[in-house]
């Protein structure tokens, strides 16, 4: 048996699916998950010792790859001093700075421990701050596993076709309003058959959890002018497009500022972290200032924090974003020109360093045209890449991230092997 299956088998016992995180049980390609032992750069190496050009990236939050060296020391030194206190700490101060000055509308932050809590806290304050308790989302959008969120949510829901979740009873998602992405005009609609009872409308800027789908120009600052008038806010998920989309997040890229912005994974370095912040106005309604009751014993841990600003403190070298943005647009490239030799119907669909490879005739512009994406063929081209040492997210409807940490060599193993991999894809 080898070190792989033993691990499996025993978290088989432990762990309900065998796993902390449903995606990871890799239910939607098949087969067994890959069991990582460690991971550098960009590869990752499993308990068996084979090892994998990884484009999971801990789901984006490993945007310098793993293990990077100023990451490491300042986990190392920061565990040194202190692993939790549960009082104030000066790098807690430090880190909410470098965002603060890098994210645009944010004035004043609150730190959590995961991107749930960051978007279920801000949905919360946007409610106290407008009085009222209509949210509108968008299919295929993942905010997270909030009740009030689990409606027609992107991510591993898409993947087990779970329409919500069993246990959220219908009060719950009753004033959760369920629109296509990309659709401003539904969004019109629902503000007029709802006058002055919508809080906030939260999306994903880039959506990244239907598989990459790119706003339509226009639509997120339609978002701000339909919010804006009718005084609702503008809730933007930045917990995958922060400082992965540039420094400032979608917001920067697409000039639109959000009332209130949702951050994780990367500002946490590959540590626990989440957080919410936006104008002071709002964030002061915060308890100790205000009413609304938000905690976390962990919050702002100090070894967290401490991973983040190590990360942060590399990205502001600006280099990093066109390196990035090079690398990226090698690898989505030149898997469109293997595709299209292979004769398969893909279409590549990248923003900045997130990608997916849709295995259908055009790039979807909501959730419907997602979910018409060949899943089957997706399955087996994952599977003939990871035969060929390249490890994707083991679903259609997720993003590949590439990392500094990729190299021009690790594109064109990528690139070369997809080859191979796009013709097992077809051959069905
Ligand atoms: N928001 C977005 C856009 C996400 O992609 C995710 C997780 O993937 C979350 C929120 C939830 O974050 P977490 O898994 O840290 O709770």
């Amino acid at each position: 048996m080898s070190a792989s299956s033993r691990i499996l088998a025993d978290s088989a016992r432990y762990f309900p699916g065998g796993v902390n995180s449903p995606v990871r049980a890799f239910r939607a390609v098949g087969g067994t998950p890959v069991v990582a032992r460690e991971g550098h750069g960009s590869t990752v190496t499993d308990a068996d010792g084979r090892r994998y050009v990884d484009y999971v990236g801990s789901w984006g939050a490993l945007i310098l790859g793993h293990t990077h060296a100023d990451v490491v020391s300042a986990v190392s030194s920061a565990a040194a001093r202190g692993t939790s206190f549960g009082m104030p700490t000066a790098s807690e101060a430090d880190l909410a700075r470098l965002i603060i000055q890098s994210v645009p509308s944010v004035e004043r932050i609150r730190l959590v421990n995961s991107g749930t809590e960051a978007a279920m806290s801000a949905l919360r304050l946007a409610r106290a701050y407008t009085g009222r308790s209509k949210i509108i989302k968008f299919a295929g959008c993942y905010h997270g596993h909030a009740d009030l969120l689990l409606a027609q949510a992107g991510s591993g829901l898409v993947t087990l076709g779970l329409p919500a979740s069993a246990g959220v009873p219908p009060s719950a998602i009753a004033d959760t309003l369920v629109l296509p992405y990309n659709d401003l005009s539904s969004v019109t609609t629902a503000f007029a058959e709802h006058p002055g009872a919508i809080a906030a409308v939260i999306v994903e800027p880039v959506a990244a959890n239907m598989g990459v789908v790119r706003p339509r120009p226009g639509f997120l600052s339609g978002l701000r002018d339909l919010t804006a008038d009718d005084g609702a806010l503008l809730v933007f998920d930045e917990v995958i497009t922060g400082f992965r989309l540039g420094r400032g997040g979608a917001q920067s890229r697409y000039g639109v500022r959000p009332d209130l912005t949702c951050l994780g994974k990367i500002i946490g370095g590959g540590l626990p972290i989440g957080a919410y912040g936006g104008r002071a106005a709002i964030m002061d309604l915060l308890a100790p200032n205000g009413p609304v009751y938000q905690a976390g014993t962990l919050s702002g841990n100090p070894v967290a924090v401490s991973a983040g600003i190590a990360t942060l403190q590399r990205l502001a070298d600006g280099r990093l974003y066109a390196a990035l943005e090079q690398t990226a647009a090698a690898l989505a490239d030149g898997l469109a020109d293997t595709a299209a030799s292979a004769g398969v119907r893909a279409r590549v669909v990248r923003e900045a360093s997130m990608l997916t490879v849709f295995f259908a005739g055009r790039e979807p512009a909501d959730f419907t045209e997602a979910q018409q994406a060949d899943t089957f063929a997706f399955a087996r081209f994952f599977h003939a890449m990871l035969r060929r040492g390249v490890l994707l997210p083991p679903s259609q409807f997720e993003a590949w991230f590439v990392s500094t940490a990729h190299s021009a060599a690790d594109v064109e193993h990528t690139v070369t092997v997809a080859a191979a991999a796009f013709r097992e894809a077809q051959a069905a």
